[in-house]
C-alpha cells in the first residue's frame, strides 16, 4: 500500500491525507476551505509536484524548495481580499548554467487584459500552466537580449501555441539585433503553418510600451551586458511599479528605472564584481540607490552565485534595508495596495 503522505495546514488541519493524494476534487475543496489560501509543509517531494500540477490551471501556485511548502492563493480569494490584478510570477530563476530546482530567468506579467511574457528561457508553455497562466491569454512577448538562456524556448512554445489552436496575433518587442536573432532561431526551426501570426515589433531603448486597453505602461532602458539588452519598468496607473532589471551589471541607466519603485527583480549572478552582470552586494547597492521597498534576486545560483544566507546578508552590507529575497519559481510578486 502506498504510504499516506504526512501534511500539515497552516490554517486549517484536515486528517484524510489519503483521500487528498487519491482525489482530486477531494484536494480543491480543502483549498476552497482553506479559504483559497494555505500553506502546505511536510510533504513528499512527489506529493508536493503531484499537488501543483493538479492545481496549477486554477491558482496561483508557487513551490518554495528551501521550506518544501507551497503556497497558492486562489483568484477568488484575491478578489475578496483586494490583491492586485497585475503581479509577476516567476518562471525561471537561474543563471545560464540553471540549478535542479532553476530554470533559466523568465516571468510572466500578469494583468486583467492578458499576459506578457518576458523571455523564453525553457519549456515555456509547460512553466505558464504551471504558474496558472493559460498561454492562450498571451497578447505580447518581451525578448530582453539574445542570449540562449533567454531566448532558447521561442520556437517550442511558437510551436505549442499553434498546435494548441491559440489563434491571436502574437506581438514580439525586442531591440533589432535581438529580434534578428530570433528570427533566424524561427527559420531554422522551419516552423512553416504550425506558428502563429508574429508582429515583429522593434523597440528601443527608452521606448514606451502603452496598450490601449491595459491600466499600465512598461519603460525600457538600455542596460549595461555584453549584448544589447532592455530593462523593463511596469507603471500601474496609481503610480506603483516594478522593475525588472534583465541582465546587467550595475549601471545608471537600470538605477534611474528603478527610482521609488515597489518592486526590484534584479539579477545577481556572479559573486564578486564581474563584466556585464552583477553580484549581489551590488544589487543591494542599486536598491539602495534606488529607493526601492522591495529586491527579489533572480539569475541567481545557490553554486555560481553564492549560498541564499550569504546574498542576503551581501545587500544588507551593501545598505538596502527594504524587503529582500531570492527569487522563487513560480512565486508572485504584485504591486503593493494603494495607500
Ligand atoms: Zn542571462
Ligand atoms: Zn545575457
Amino acid at each position: 500500500m502506498r504510504p499516506v503522505p504526512e501534511y500539515a495546514v497552516q490554517r486549517n488541519r484536515h486528517e484524510d491525507a489519503e483521500a487528498v493524494y487519491n482525489d482530486l476534487p477531494v484536494l480543491r475543496s480543502i483549498f476552497e476551505m482553506c479559504d483559497g489560501c494555505l500553506e502546505i509543509a511536510s510533504l513528499s517531494e512527489h506529493f508536493l509536484q503531484y499537488t501543483i500540477l493538479q492545481l496549477s490551471h486554477a491558482y496561483h501556485t508557487s513551490y518554495d524548495s528551501d521550506t518544501i511548502s507551497i503556497t497558492t492563493t486562489s483568484p477568488r480569494h484575491e478578489q475578496r481580499n483586494g490583491v492586485d490584478p497585475m503581479h509577476m510570477i516567476l518562471l525561471g530563476v537561474g543563471t545560464a548554467v540553471p540549478d535542479a530546482d532553476r530554470d533559466y530567468t523568465h516571468m510572466v506579467w500578469k494583468a486583467p487584459d492578458g499576459a506578457v511574457l518576458i523571455d523564453t528561457g525553457g519549456s515555456t508553455y509547460q512553466r505558464l500552466l504551471r504558474a496558472g497562466v493559460n498561454p492562450h491569454d498571451l497578447r505580447a512577448l518581451i525578448l530582453t537580449h539574445s542570449h540562449a538562456d533567454h531566448v532558447n524556448g521561442l520556437p517550442g512554445l511558437l510551436f505549442s501555441l499553434k498546435l494548441s489552436g491559440y489563434n491571436r496575433r502574437l506581438v514580439i518587442y525586442g531591440n533589432a539585433p535581438t529580434l534578428a536573432a530570433a528570427q533566424r532561431i524561427i527559420e531554422a526551426f522551419d516552423l512553416g503553418e504550425h506558428q502563429p501570426d508574429v508582429d515583429w515589433t522593434p523597440i528601443e531603448a527608452g521606448d514606451e510600451i502603452v496598450f490601449d486597453d491595459a491600466a499600465y505602461r512598461i519603460r525600457t532602458a538600455p542596460t549595461v551586458h555584453t549584448r544589447p539588452c532592455l530593462a523593463l519598468r511596469f507603471d500601474s496607473e496609481d503610480g506603483r511599479a516594478l522593475v525588472y532589471s534583465a541582465d546587467t551589471e550595475p549601471c545608471d541607466a537600470v538605477r534611474n528605472l528603478a527610482r521609488g519603485a515597489s518592486v526590484l527583480i534584479h539579477e545577481a549572478t556572479t559573486p564578486e564584481p564581474f563584466p556585464g552582470h552583477t553580484s549581489p552586494y551590488q544589487a543591494g547597492e542599486v536598491a539602495a540607490a534606488a529607493g526601492v521597498a522591495r529586491l527579489v534576486l533572480v539569475h541567481y545560483s545557490p553554486r555560481w552565485t553564492m549560498s541564499a544566507d550569504r546574498a542576503i546578508a551581501e545587500t544588507r552590507a551593501a545598505g538596502f534595508i527594504g524587503e529582500v529575497e531570492i527569487g522563487r519559481e513560480f512565486a508572485s510578486y504584485a504591486l503593493p495596495p494603494v495607500q
